[in-house]
Formats: structure tokens, C-alpha cells, sequence
């Protein structure tokens, strides 16, 4: 049967981004909820990891006048962040100011959006025939653009053929640029010994990080005061990403044919999830009841 609000809800969508498009990929589902409906999970009971990578963001945005030390302190606060992800996050920062320059002539958080023509296949059925594709540049600079991540697994974002989706995707949408610079920080491992106060086990953190900057700060440079692995436009299959996009297309044409039903559960994904438990799990357990101690929807779906 198909449910009208729902063919709507898909007529209405604007965009896809590459990360719409990793979870179209990995559950229609939790595309559903996340992309067509709105939902996410309130930040307080978020992964630790994903807590610790939006408080690394706000404090990149700090030294980028994007953001203040007063948001900084809200975003502990409102993420409820453990003291010792604080204290790690300090000490990376700490020895990131000591030991790289950050080139500031950049735009922050700049928007980059193209549109696709579906190609002109016999399968065809359907009202949409184009797709807008819109991606957030951490950092664009002139000719070439910086994504900056914490994580605990840089070689997932340090070669391209694994990260064709996110960086394959910016430079589809922008054809000037010739190259991106990951910048990959991994935080400290060590764990907060039971005789330690923060500022103890704080000052462990930093002579750590500060005795091997090159297993922190990922492709350090000493003569530069830099860091980041280059990854070069031509060592993207666009043409291979962009035909992805359109069959995207093609599949959310026959699936707003059918309604809710086609954005089956892949029940195989729940438990790994960008390496995680699906922050979905609570719904779909709760065969669809959507607990709002949990659960936040907004009006806007979620561009990241
Ligand atoms: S819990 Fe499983 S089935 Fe439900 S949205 Fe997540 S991955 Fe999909």
C-alpha cells in the first residue's frame, strides 16, 4: 500500500550528502529515521566517541573564530561529557597550540552543492529526476579544502579508496578543488588511574602526546609545524561516485511507490554501525515506539 505522506515526505527531500548516503547504504531504515522523519538521539546519550569528536570540533571552531570557549563549556554540558574525554581533549590542544601553526585564511563550514542528472536508463519510473547533492567543507581554502576528525581509527579516513564517499563526494561538487588535507587526531588511550585528579592524569595525557606528536597528530611535519595526509582529486573515481548517487535515485523512486514498507530493517547492521550499536535500536525494538526520553525529531533533517 502506498502511504501518501511518505511518497510526499521523499518528493520533499531537497538534498542527499555523502553521509545521507553512507546510511541509505547501510540500513534504509535508519535512513528513515534519521533522514526522512528527523529523528536522533538526544546528545546526552550519545557514544562517547561521538561526544568526544563534537567537542574536539567546537574547540577547532574556537582557534577558527567559528565558535567561543563559552561554547565550548555548552557543549560539555549539554552532552554531559565524561571529565576525563574533557581532560583529553585539553592536553591534544595543548600540544597542537605548542607544536602546529593553523593557517586561518580559510571559510569555515562552507556549504558546496551541485546537481546530478539521473542517466537516462530504460528503469526509469518516477517524478524525480534530478538530485541535489550538498556536502559542509570543515575548512575551504583557495584551491583545496581541510577536513579535520578525531578518531581512534585514522586509516579509515587516510586512504582514499575507503573515504571515496565523503571526499570523493566534495570534489564532485567542487571542481576546482585539487586536493584535501585530513587532518587526523587520535585521542589518548590512557585511562584516569584511581590515585589521579584530572589535573594529574591530565599532565600524563600531555607528556604522552607530546613525546610521540607523529601518533597523535597524524602525518606530522617538525619542519613545518604542521600535520595531515594529502589525498589527491585524481585518485577518485567520480564518474563510479556519481552513478552511486543516481541509483540512490532510482531506488528512492521505486521505494516512495511502495511506502514505509520499503525501508526495511537490515537487521545484520544493528550492532556495527560506524563500528557502534545503532543509535536506532531503542525503536526498532520497541517495534516503532519512539520514546522522547530518548529520541529528539527535528524540523530540519540533518546535514552532515
Ligand atoms: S536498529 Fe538495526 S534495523 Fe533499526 S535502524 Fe538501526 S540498523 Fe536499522
Amino acid at each position: 500500500m502506498v502511504e501518501e505522506n511518505i511518497k510526499q515526505k521523499i518528493e520533499l527531500k531537497k538534498y542527499i550528502s555523502q553521509s545521507q548516503k553512507k546510511d541509505f547504504h547501510l540500513c534504509k531504515r535508519l535512513y528513515y529515521l534519521k533522514h526522512i522523519e528527523g529523528y536522533s538521539l538526544k546528545q546526552e546519550h550519545l557514544s562517547n566517541a561521538v561526544k568526544i569528536g563534537q567537542l574536539w570540533d567546537k574547540v577547532e571552531q574556537v582557534v577558527f573564530g567559528q565558535a567561543t570557549m563559552d561554547d565550548v563549556g555548552d557543549i560539555i554540558e549539554i552532552f554531559e561529557i565524561d571529565w576525563f574525554d574533557v581532560v583529553k581533549v585539553k592536553a591534544l590542544w595543548k600540544v597542537k597550540e605548542k607544536l602546529i601553526d593553523p593557517d586561518t585564511r580559510c571559510v569555515c563550514q562552507k556549504t558546496i552543492e551541485a546537481t546530478v542528472d539521473i542517466p537516462d536508463l530504460n528503469s526509469i519510473d518516477g517524478t524525480l529526476r534530478q538530485l541535489n547533492i550538498k556536502g559542509i567543507l570543515d575548512r575551504a581554502y583557495p584551491n583545496y579544502f581541510v577536513e579535520s576528525k578525531l578518531t581512534t581509527r585514522p586509516t579509515f579516513y587516510s586512504e582514499p579508496y575507503p573515504a571515496t564517499v565523503q571526499i570523493g563526494t566534495y570534489f564532485m561538487l567542487d571542481k576546482t578543488l585539487s586536493h584535501c588535507i585530513m587532518e587526523l587526531t587520535r585521542p589518548p588511550e590512557l585511562r584516569p588511574k584511581d590515585y589521579e585528579n584530572s589535573e594529574e592524569y591530565g599532565e600524563r595525557c600531555y607528556k604522552d602526546i607530546i613525546s610521540k606528536p607523529s601518533r597523535y597528530f597524524i602525518g606530522y611535519n617538525r619542519e613545518n609545524n604542521s600535520f595531515g595526509i594529502t589525498l589527491y582529486r585524481s585518485e577518485f573515481d567520480l564518474d563510479e561516485l556519481e552513478f552511486s548517487y543516481a541509483m540512490i535515485l532510482h531506488q528512492l523512486n521505486d521505494m516512495k511507490q511502495i511506502g514505509f514498507e520499503s525501508f526495511y530493517k537490515e537487521h545484520s547492521t544493528c550492532n556495527n554501525v560506524y563500528g557502534r550499536k545503532c543509535e536506532f535500536l531503542p525503536i526498532c525494538e520497541a517495534d516503532n515506539t519512539i520514546s522522547p526520553e530518548l529520541f529528539l525529531k527535528h524540523g530540519e533533517v540533518i546535514l552532515t
